[in-house]
């Protein structure tokens, strides 16, 4: 008799158990908008408790990382949490804010974070005209590590020459304007910033090709090749690379560096990040 009340009450935890789970897995797969009713333990239960691992985890995200989770089943919450932040879950170029950090190295400026018309860095200074294509202008960090990097690479027979450099405000718009005259706004979004959302309007992002042949095809020369190997060792990274294009907003630009400093560079030149993960992960976190 005592055996059988023993399994009348294994049986129902067990239903008990069984019934919650299905439970969680049944929210999991509804809309975003029933999760309003969950408490916020419940949802922070549905990510895994990553809040705990995550330090740049942001409690006021939580519906948007569940309804990414959700639409991204087979990313690791981790990634969940960094996408969300850089804010890979709303269109480009909604949601944006306003930079932070300007005028220092590590200023973020991509398709949610702009810079104002009016913003013009410090210290911007002209590159050795040996090293540039007529008068390019970077800020004194970035210009001083520049010259050095090119010095070095001609001395062991490499050319690499700035062709663009910073950009005001009023230069970049007549650029994109131009692209979305001949491309339509589609195309020119993929390869051309709107005013406002350049890098280059901040001094530190530099153009470069061997003087030879059109920056355009700059990966196919021996300079791209150093540039791989070297320019972290100056501070600067590949800002657009291949296959990144749903982080950056940009297409593959072999041409396009930018400066981060040394430290920062040589860390993304390891791991592989782009400067969004990078950003959030250790610059950003909260
Ligand atoms: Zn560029």
């Amino acid at each position: 008799m005592k055996r059988k009340v023993t399994m009348v009450v294994v049986v129902v935890v067990l239903y008990f158990i069984v019934l919650i789970a299905s439970s969680k897995v049944f929210s999991l797969s509804k809309d975003a908008s029933v999760n309003k009713e969950l408490t916020f333990d419940e949802k922070l239960e549905m990510l895994g408790n990553i809040n705990k691992k995550v330090r740049y985890f942001k409690n006021d995200f939580i519906d948007r990382y569940i309804a990414y989770k959700q639409k991204h089943p087979n990313l690791s919450n981790d990634s969940v949490v960094t996408e969300v932040n850089i804010g890979l879950d709303q269109e480009f170029y909604t949601n944006i804010k306003k930079s932070n950090n300007l005028n220092t190295t590590y200023v973020l400026v991509n398709k949610f974070n702009y810079l104002d018309e009016d913003f013009v860095p410090n210290k911007l200074e002209t590159i050795d005209i040996k090293y540039s294509l007529g008068e390019k202008k970077l800020v004194n960090v970035a210009r001083i590590s520049f010259e050095f990097l090119a010095k070095k690479a001609s001395e062991n027979g490499y050319n690499i020459r700035a062709v663009s450099t910073y950009r005001s405000y009023d230069y970049q718009t007549t650029l994109y304007n131009n692209y979305v005259k001949n491309d339509g706004v589609n195309n020119a979004d993929k390869y051309s910033a709107r005013p406002g959302f350049s890098e280059h309007q901040t001094g530190l992002a530099v153009d470069v090709d061997n003087v030879s042949t059109d920056y355009m095809h700059f990966e196919n020369t021996n300079e791209f090749q150093w540039m791989q190997d070297n320019a972290y060792k100056y501070g600067f990274i590949l800002r657009y690379p291949k296959d990144k294009e749903y982080i950056t907003g940009y297409t593959y630009e072999p041409w396009h560096y930018r400066y981060v400093g040394v430290e920062i560079a040589s860390i993304i030149h390891k791991s592989n990040l782009t400067y969004e993960e990078y950003y959030i992960k250790y610059i950003n976190k909260f």
